[in-house]
């Protein structure tokens, strides 16, 4: 590493303690989005490494992972595809749930948007437990395409050592501050 591009992307995540409730240090990227050479270096990063990678469909969880999948998608040269929260999604879906601190969430896919074989990255803003990511990884799978590597801006340490998700790689810019 060494790179000074992630300082400056460090430093433009705003951390918000307890929030939405007690004990939570919130990373707010939307001060990263505010801060134009951040936002840039955060998505020149992730184009570098997956440009020549064969990759045809990036899939941006929501609702964070809408505002870094677009800008990468449309630069390496693949689809955008949308995982959604339950009920959003118009079209056919596949459905996968996933643990959270309490009870469970579920994110849904379109039938269709992805076919079997395609070499497919996934984008949220932070991983934590990697719980969200591995129900992305699990929908693609589904379908038969093929998870290239996950990527966040922002892992906690734990997982950032841990390098790995389902088998899958997961590559990561920052840890929180
Ligand atoms: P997990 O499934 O435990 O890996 O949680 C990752 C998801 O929860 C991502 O979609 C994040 O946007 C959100 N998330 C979890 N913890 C935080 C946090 N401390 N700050 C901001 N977002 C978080």
């Amino acid at each position: 590493k060494g790179d000074p591009r992630l300082q400056a992307i460090s430093d433009s995540i705003r951390v918000v303690p307890d929030f939405p409730k007690k004990g939570i240090m919130f990373q707010d990227i939307t001060t990263l989005l505010l801060d134009h050479k951040a936002f840039k270096h955060t998505v020149d990063i992730f184009v570098d490494r997956y440009r020549d990678m064969g990759i045809s469909v990036v899939a941006g969880v929501e609702a964070r992972g809408f505002m870094f999948g677009p800008p990468i998608a449309l630069a390496i040269g693949a689809k955008f595809i949308p995982l959604r929260k339950p009920g959003k999604l118009p079209g056919q879906v596949i459905s996968e749930s996933y643990e959270l601190e309490y009870g469970t969430d579920c994110l849904e896919m379109h039938v269709g948007a992805v076919q079997p074989g395609e070499r497919a990255l996934v984008i949220d803003d932070l991983v934590a437990t990697g719980g969200t990511l591995s129900a992305a990884i699990r929908l693609l799978e589904r379908v038969g395409a093929e998870v290239v590597e996950c990527a966040c801006v922002i892992g906690l340490r734990e997982v950032k050592g841990q390098r790995r998700l389902n088998g899958k790689p997961l590559y990561i810019l920052v840890e929180p501050r």
